[in-house]
């Protein structure tokens, strides 16, 4: 029987590959503070395929319920609906949205086609989370002391003139040449926002991001006015999550900074060529992925041939298990770190 299955599936095995998925439910150490309150558990599909060759290929399928896109239910259905044996052009044939689970098969894919290793030796600087409010204080001191350079904080959490009155001591805390970003997760109207740039203006804050909803009213002309009127720049993420969001950018030439999380891009590689055409300042940064996520969104990472600025990729450890995540936070991560990335093992974790 074994032999029969054989013989019938030889006259298509280079076309298609074979599909395994597993479903996790990972906690975090600790609950995160979101938009839209607490976040407790990261939910995705690992994807495993193999070719005819033996050949095999992985990808992490997470979307972001705080976004409102797809839900992993949508996901798992999608996924299961694949069937067992795809062919090359899956994705093509996947409903509309889903875009954690077309890159996750596009990362896969890209193993089976053997992606070259990383350039051995090169590394890129990493950005230290600091929490809220006045906690960010004491925090930034041992950050510093290991190398840190760049502190992101979010911003719009507490009172605002709380908020900006630490700043200075925050700013009074940073290392030699270091440099706060400042994070509001759309928390502002116009006059915050204002209040905010001009404290920056003369501060060492090297971005301001999502400083207004995307849904504010006006939102896309506040942003554009606000990034034209003020020197600190200012950095999309929230406003590029959707479908068609970076074209729409890219058409009104942004001058910003665009914040790039590769899990949550339908087609990352074919975005970042958009990205590079149009000569963008971009950052990297994590969706909280497992160890199988964080390795093809750093090797994009590592890819990209504009300006590095620090990776938002000081996420881990994030898990309260042990073994599902990336690199841990340090001052950068190296190509090495993320060669050296194992996926059989978070697949293995999950059996
Ligand atoms: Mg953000």
């Amino acid at each position: 029987m074994a032999v029969f299955a054989l013989m019938l599936q030889l006259p298509v095995l280079s076309m298609t590959f074979r599909l395994t998925y597993r479903r996790y439910r990972l906690a975090f150490r600790a609950p995160l503070r979101t938009a839209a309150g607490l976040w407790r558990e990261r939910e995705g599909l690992i994807l495993r395929v193999e070719d005819a060759a033996g050949r095999i290929g992985w990808g992490d399928a997470a979307p972001v319920p705080a976004f409102g896109l797809e839900t992993i239910d949508q996901v798992a259905v999608a996924c299961a609906a694949l069937g067992e044996t795809p062919d090359e052009g899956v994705i093509d044939r996947l409903g509309p949205g889903l875009a954690s689970l077309r890159q996750a098969l596009a990362a896969a894919q890209s193993d089976l086609a053997g992606a070259p290793p990383l350039p051995a030796g090169r590394f890129l600087p990493v950005a230290a989370l600091i929490p809220a409010g006045r906690a960010a204080l004491p925090a930034i001191v041992p950050f510093a002391e290991a190398g840190f350079r760049t502190f992101k904080w979010k911003v719009g959490v507490g009172d605002l003139g709380d908020e900006l009155g630490l700043l200075d001591d925050l700013c009074g805390a940073l290392p030699s040449g270091g440099r706060l970003r400042l994070d509001a997760n759309g928390a502002w109207d116009r006059r915050a926002a204002e209040r905010w740039l001009e404290r920056c203006a003369d501060r060492p804050i090297e971005f301001l991001e999502q400083p207004v909803a995307r849904d504010a009213r006006g939102a896309d002309d506040l942003l554009q006015g606000l990034g034209a009127d003020y020197p600190t720049p200012i950095a999309l993420d929230e406003s590029l999550v959707d479908a068609g969001d970076l074209d729409h950018w890219l058409d009104r030439d942004w001058p910003g900074i665009y914040i790039f999380k590769p899990a949550l891009c339908a087609d990352p590689v074919l975005a970042l060529a958009r990205l590079a055409a149009a000569q963008a300042d971009v950052v990297f940064s994590s969706a909280i992925e497992t160890a199988v996520g964080a390795r093809s969104a750093l090797r994009l990472a590592f890819g990209w041939t504009g300006p590095a600025r620090a990776l938002g990729f000081g996420v881990w450890p994030a898990f309260a298990l042990p073994g599902f995540d990336g690199p841990a936070a340090a001052p950068f991560i190296r190509a090495e770190d993320v060669e050296r990335m194992n996926p059989e093992a978070v697949w293995t974790a999950l059996n």
